[in-house]
């Protein structure tokens, strides 16, 4: 029996389409269409929902137009239905001969609370859903310091008082195990709290674009998937850096944003990069990430890893003293999941060796596993990322030069090999430009000044130093 007719005009529209277009567009946006019906010149085809619609709309109506009109001639016509759930009549919307579409506003089929979605408690009568807060993410333990005091006041200021302040979005950035997401969740719970009847959700990015897959997928979820998102009254969504490259999902997440932003709703974005630095995402997003209050997480300070290890170990109830407490914050200077690591280690080796945590101990421990996080740095490995850092050759980097930039970049490299190194002032000068132990003494304390003065070289410097531990 041969192929219905619609079907055969239908696969060679898609045949020419396919040839136009990127494989994962063509997969997200054509495999869930299907053709329907063929009178005359005038082809039907089925879209899941009215944001599929929209979208077609918006992006690819003048190209299927046009393919339609290749296989059919210039009479030809598409008309598509929105596949709709049993019960209710569908919706059929005209388009004249590839032209394209007006946007049309329509009004969304009201299902009351069926909706559904991963989150929700089935069995209640009123519509819950379940915030995804981890407890033990609160702000009773999230150690102030220096490193967070901004972002951490922020979101004091939003728990009081979720969509109404300037902080709409907060979209919280920094580099891994810095306290994002602990932060975002604390918010949450803090919310929750006080706002009980608010509905507060945590989602990480991963899992709103695999809802999302799943939603452009299956018949009719993607309206679910976007009403049950703007339904959210605080709605954190983690590690939206993932969504770079994912040209759906964010657009989707651009409805959901607008529309919670403009209905006073609260967004919470956490991010390992700045929106500056954010790559494949869309302008229209990024403008909109910059709305509220960007606050950045950095590494921990002394004194607030001191902090940190003090309050997780009378946690744990393990008394560390002073000696030791200092001894791992001296060492560890990446983040605080990597602290928190070296304290479970610690916490292990003295229950499985019988011993007590001392200074012995945690040199024993610190050994493997600082070595193990923390690449080898040597004066060499610093200086080729100081010349990384500010795109400076090597050779005028090491010549007699005593222009601005490269003085200061040696500057930077002798104050990081003192810091980082065991080499002694005269092996960095020798290793720096044949420069003697004087100019390195000179060099470090110079640093030292300005990273106490100048709150943009400081940022210099500790980007150069994050550099050097991931490399
Ligand atoms: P990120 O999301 O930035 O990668 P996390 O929020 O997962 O980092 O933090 C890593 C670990 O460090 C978590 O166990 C968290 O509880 C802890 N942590 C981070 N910052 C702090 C802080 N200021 N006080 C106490 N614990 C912290
Ligand atoms: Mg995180």
């Amino acid at each position: 029996m041969s192929e219905p007719k619609h079907i055969t005009v239908w696969n060679s529209c898609l045949n020419i389409i396919s040839d136009i277009i990127v494989p994962q567009s063509f997969k997200t946006w054509f495999h869930p269409i299907k053709a329907v019906k063929l009178t005359g010149t005038v082809l039907t085809i089925e879209v899941p929902s009215n944001f599929f619609r929209e979208y077609l709309e918006e992006h690819y109506i003048a190209l299927i137009g046009k393919a339609l009109k290749r296989v059919l001639g210039k009479e030809a016509k598409l008309e598509y239905n929105v596949r709709v759930i049993s019960g209710e009549e569908p919706v059929v919307y005209p388009q004249q001969s590839g032209q394209e579409l007006k946007n049309r506003s329509l009004p969304i089929p009201n299902r009351g609370n069926k909706i559904s979605n991963p989150f929700v408690i089935p069995g209640l009568r009123q519509l819950e859903i379940d915030p995804q807060l981890n407890l033990n993410y609160q702000f009773s333990n999230f150690i102030e310091g220096e490193c967070n005091r901004l972002a951490r006041s922020a979101g004091l200021s939003i728990a009081e008082n979720p969509g109404k302040g300037a902080f709409n979005p907060l979209f919280l950035y920094g580099g891994a195990g810095l306290g994002k997401t602990h932060l975002a969740q604390a918010i949450g719970i803090e919310v929750k709290n006080k706002f009980p009847e608010k509905i507060v959700l945590y989602v990480s990015a991963n899992r709103f674009m695999t809802q999302y897959m799943d939603a452009i997928t299956v018949q009719n979820k993607l309206t679910d998937f976007l009403h049950f998102y703007q339904m959210i009254d605080l709605l954190i969504i983690d590690d939206v850096h993932e969504f770079s490259g994912k040209a759906g999902t964010q657009n989707a997440f651009f409805h959901i944003f607008s529309h919670l932003h403009s209905t006073n709703k609260q967004l919470i974005l956490t991010s390992d990069k700045a929106p500056v630095d954010l790559q494949d995402l869309e302008m229209r997003l990024l403008s909109r990430f910059k709305w509220g209050l960007l606050a950045e997480l950095l590494p921990p300070d002394f004194d607030t890893k001191v902090k940190i290890l003090q309050a997780k170990g009378y946690k744990d109830g393990i008394k560390l003293s002073t000696e030791v407490v200092e001894y791992i914050a001296d060492r560890v200077n990446t983040n605080v999941r990597e602290l928190e690591g070296t304290l479970i280690s610690l916490l292990a080796h003295s229950t499985l060796t019988h011993k007590k945590i001392d200074l012995e101990l945690a040199e024993g421990v610190i050994e493997k596993i600082v070595s193990k996080f923390t690449p080898e740095i040597s004066v060499e490995s610093i200086q080729q990322v100081v010349c990384d850092y500010f795109k400076i050759d090597c050779e005028k980097f090491s010549s007699a030069s005593r222009k601005r930039e490269l003085v200061q970049a040696r500057q930077i490299a002798m104050y990081l090999s003192r810091n980082h190194t065991n080499d002694s002032l005269a092996s960095i000068g020798s290793k720096i430009g044949g420069r003697d132990h004087t100019t390195v003494l000179y060099a470090y304390n110079t640093v030292c000044d300005l990273l106490d003065s100048d709150q943009t070289f400081r940022k210099f410097v500790g980007e150069i130093e994050e550099k050097l531990k991931i490399r």
